[in-house]
C-alpha cells in the first residue's frame, strides 16, 4: 500500500495519544479535502442560504401544526382553521423550493471539487519518477483515481448536505424543545452521551473496514489490469483458471472486509434507533401526564412530539453518516498519501534551459544502484561525439538498459556524472533535457488511437505534411496508406495490437522522426520479423539514426559492425570499448574472445551471448 506516514505505535499510554493524534488528523485531512470546494464558494454560500431557509421552514412546520390541533379541539375557530391549512401548504412549497437549491448547488461544488482532485492526482502520478511505478502496481493506481476519488465525491455531495441539514435540524428542533418544555427535554437529553458513544466506537470500526475494503479493492484491481495486459502469456500458457482464482482470492478478500463492515454497519442503526425510540416513548408518557395536569396543552404535545423526531431521525442517520465520512477519510488520506509521494527526479529551481544541443554525450565515472546495496554500475566512463552511432553489447543483465536509461535522467547517478554538451544534466531543465531525446524502446508502445494520432505524439505542432513526411522515412506511408483499412485514421487498437509487429515498429520510429531529437536511445528488437519488413524495419531506423547521437542496445551483429563505437558491458562494468575492428584486434579481450567463439561454435554461441539472444 501508499507509504503510511502514521506510525502505530503498542503500548497503552502511547496508544491513547494516538488516538488524540488521529482526530486532529482526521479533521485536517477533511480540511485539506475542504480546501477543493474553495474555488467555488460562492455556490457553496448560495447552497448553505437555502439550506438554513428550508430547515428553517421545517421547523415552522410543528409550531403551525400545534396551533391547528389547538384550534380545532379547544377554540373551534372555523376561519382561522382554513387560513392556518393555507399557511402550512405555503411553508412546504417554499421549503421544497429551498431544498432544491441548496442539493443542485452543492451537488455543483461536489462534483467541481472531485474533477479537480481527479486531475490533480492524474498531474501529480506524471510528476512521479520511474521509481514509483517500479514500487506500485498500475491496478492500484487506477483504483485510488476510481474508487478512492468516487467515495470522496459522496464526502462532498450526499454526506456533506445530509450533515448539514441534519446538524442544523438537530440544533434548531432542540432550541425549540426547550423552549416549549425545558423539563422533558432534560431527561431526553440523558440519553445523547450513551447514543454518541457508542456511534464514535462503531464508527471507528467501520472506518477500519472501509479502508481494508478500499485496499482489497485496489488488489483485484490490479489482478485485472495485469492479466488483461498479458492476455497473450495466460492464454499461451493456458492458465485462465490459475488467474481467475487469483481475482476471486481478491475479490473474497473484499467481499470479506465488506461484510466485517456491513455487520457493524447492521448492529449501529438498529441500536442508535433504539436508543432514540425508547426517548420518545418516555417524552409520550411524561408529556401526556403534563397534559393531564395542565402544563401543556394537546397542540403543544405533538409540536413537540414532532421536534423529538426532528431531533431523533438526525441522530439515528448522523450515526450511519459518520460512518460513511471515515470511510471516506480513508479514502482521501490514501488519496492523499499519493498527492504526497515527491517525485525524486526533478529539475533544481531555475534550472536553465537546455540549448539546442549538438549531441554530445559524456559519462564520468558513474556508478549506479536501484536499491542500495545492489551496485548496478560501477565506474563507467565513454565519450560519445555529436552524430556517433555507439553500440552497447554484454550479456543479459550487464546493465545495458539501465545505461541508456541514465541519459534522459530517467534515473540519478549515485556517483561520477552523466553530461550532455557539457552540461551535468541533473543542473538543467528536466523538460528541456527530455525533449531532445527520443527512444524508441525494444517493445513498441502505441496508445489506442489513431496511426495519425501515434505519430503526431511525437511533436505536438506538427503539421499533417510533417506527419506524411515523417512516416514516409520511416518506410510506414505506403503501408499505412495502401493497406490499413482507414488510412491514417485507423484505429491501431489497445497498444497497437491491430497492425504487424514490423508495422508498429515503423510507426514508433516516424514518431521518433517526427520529434526529431539530437539524441536517440534505442533498444534493438529481438522478436524477428519476416525478411522483407525486416530490411524495412532497419532501413527506417538508418533514416532515424542519421545525423543524431544514437545510443543502440545492439542485438545483429551488423548494427555492431556500423556503429562508429562500441561499449562492451559486463555485470556493470565497461570492460572494453572501441571500434568493431579495434577491439577484434584486442588480443584476450572479451569481445574478441566471444566473436572467435561464433567462428569457432557452429552455433554461433559466442556471439549471441554477446548480443544478448539466447
Ligand atoms: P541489460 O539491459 O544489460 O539486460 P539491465 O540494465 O536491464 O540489464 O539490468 C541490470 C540489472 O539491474 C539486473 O540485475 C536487473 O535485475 C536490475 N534492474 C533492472 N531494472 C531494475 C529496477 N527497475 N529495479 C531494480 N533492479 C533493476
Amino acid at each position: 500500500m501508499f507509504a503510511g506516514r502514521r506510525s502505530r505505535t503498542v503500548d497503552r499510554s502511547e496508544s491513547d495519544r494516538e488516538k488524540i493524534r488521529i482526530t486532529r488528523e482526521e479533521f485536517n485531512t477533511y480540511w485539506r479535502l475542504l480546501q477543493y470546494v474553495r474555488p467555488y464558494t460562492k455556490w457553496m454560500v448560495v447552497s448553505i442560504i437555502a439550506l438554513i431557509f428550508s430547515v428553517g421552514l421545517g421547523l415552522i412546520l410543528p409550531l403551525v401544526i400545534r396551533n391547528l390541533v389547538d384550534l380545532i379541539f379547544v377554540e373551534n375557530d372555523l376561519q382561522r382553521l382554513n387560513q392556518l391549512a393555507i399557511g402550512l401548504f405555503a411553508v412546504f412549497i417554499l421549503q421544497s423550493i429551498a431544498s432544491f437549491i441548496h442539493q443542485l448547488s452543492l451537488a455543483f461544488v461536489g462534483e467541481n471539487a472531485v474533477v479537480d482532485i481527479r486531475v490533480k492526482v492524474f498531474g501529480h502520478l506524471h510528476s512521479l519518477s520511474l521509481r514509483f511505478f517500479g514500487d506500485y502496481r498500475t491496478g492500484e493506481i487506477v483504483s485510488r483515481i476510481t474508487n478512492d476519488t468516487s467515495l470522496l465525491q459522496s464526502a462532498i455531495t450526499d454526506d456533506l448536505v445530509a450533515l448539514l441539514r441534519q446538524g442544523l435540524t438537530l440544533i434548531g428542533a432542540a432550541i425549540l424543545l426547550f423552549w416549549l418544555d425545558w423539563r422533558l427535554t432534560v431527561i431526553i437529553l440523558l440519553g445523547i452521551p450513551f447514543i454518541t458513544l457508542t456511534m464514535v466506537w462503531l464508527g471507528r470500526k467501520i472506518r477500519k473496514e472501509s479502508k481494508a475494503v478500499q485496499d482489497a479493492l485496489a488488489k483485484s484491481a490490479s489482478v485485472v489490469e495485469e492479466s488483461a495486459a498479458a492476455v497473450r502469456i495466460v492464454k499461451s500458457f493456458a492458465r485462465e483458471q490459475y488467474e481467475i482464482q487469483r481475482f476471486s482470492r481478491a475479490v473474497r478478500e473484499t467481499y470479506a472486509a465488506a461484510m466485517r463492515r456491513a455487520k457493524i454497519g447492521a448492529v449501529l442503526g438498529p441500536i442508535i434507533g433504539f436508543m432514540a425510540f425508547a426517548s420518545i416513548t418516555i417524552t409520550l408518557w411524561f408529556g401526556a401526564y403534563e397534559v393531564i395536569q395542565g402544563q401543556l396543552t394537546a397542540g403543544e404535545l405533538v409540536a413537540y412530539l414532532i421536534y423529538t423526531m426532528m431531533v431523533a431521525t438526525p441522530i439515528a442517520s448522523l450515526a450511519g453518516l459518520y460512518a460513511r465520512f471515515q470511510g471516506a477519510i480513508g479514502a482521501t488520506e490514501r488519496l492523499f498519501d499519493l498527492l504526497d509521494e515527491l517525485p525524486d527526479i526533478v529539475s533544481e529551481p531555475g534550472a536553465p534551459v537546455l540549448p539546442s544541443l549538438t549531441g554530445e554525450v559524456r559519462f564520468e565515472d558513474v556508478s549506479f544502484t536501484y536499491s542500495k546495496d545492489i551496485p548496478i554500475l560501477r565506474d563507467v566512463s565513454f565519450h560519445a561525439q555529436p552524430g556517433q552511432v555507439v553500440a552497447l553489447v554484454g550479456p543479459s543483465g550487464a546493465g545495458k538498459s539501465t545505461l541508456i536509461s541514465l541519459i534522459p535522467r530517467f534515473w540519478d547517478v549515485v556517483a561520477g556524472r552523466v553530461m550532455v554538451d557539457g552540461h551535468d544534466i541533473r543542473d538543467i531543465d528536466l523538460k528541456s533535457l527530455r525533449d531532445q531525446i527520443g527512444i524508441v524502446p525494444q517493445e513498441t508502445i502505441l496508445f489506442s488511437d489513431s496511426v495519425f494520432a501515434n505519430i503526431r505524439y511525437g511533436n505536438l505542432d506538427a503539421t499533417q505534411e510533417e506527419i506524411y513526411e515523417a512516416a514516409a522515412a520511416a518506410n510506414a506511408h505506403d503501408f499505412i496508406i495502401n493497406d490499413l483499412p482507414n488510412g491514417y485514421e485507423t484505429e491501431v487498437g489497445e497498444r497497437g495490437v491491430k497492425l504487424s509487429g514490423g508495422q508498429r515498429q515503423r510507426v514508433a520510429i516516424a514518431r521518433a522522426i517526427l520529434k526529431n531529437p539530437r539524441i536517440l536511445i534505442l533498444d534493438e528488437a529481438t522478436s524477428s520479423l519476416d525478411s522483407e519488413s525486416e530490411s524495412l524495419v532497419q532501413e527506417a531506423l538508418e533514416h532515424l539514426m542519421e545525423g543524431r547521437t544514437s545510443f543502440v542496445i545492439a542485438h545483429r551483429l551488423s548494427t555492431i559492425i556500423n556503429a562508429d563505437w562500441v561499449l562492451v558491458l559486463n555485470e556493470g562494468r565497461l570492460v572494453e570499448q572501441g571500434t568493431h575492428q579495434s577491439l577484434l584486434e584486442t588480443p584476450g579481450g572479451l569481445y574478441a574472445r566471444l566473436y572467435e567463439m561464433q567462428f569457432g561454435a557452429p552455433e554461433g554461441e559466442g556471439i549471441q551471448l554477446l548480443l544478448n539472444e539466447r
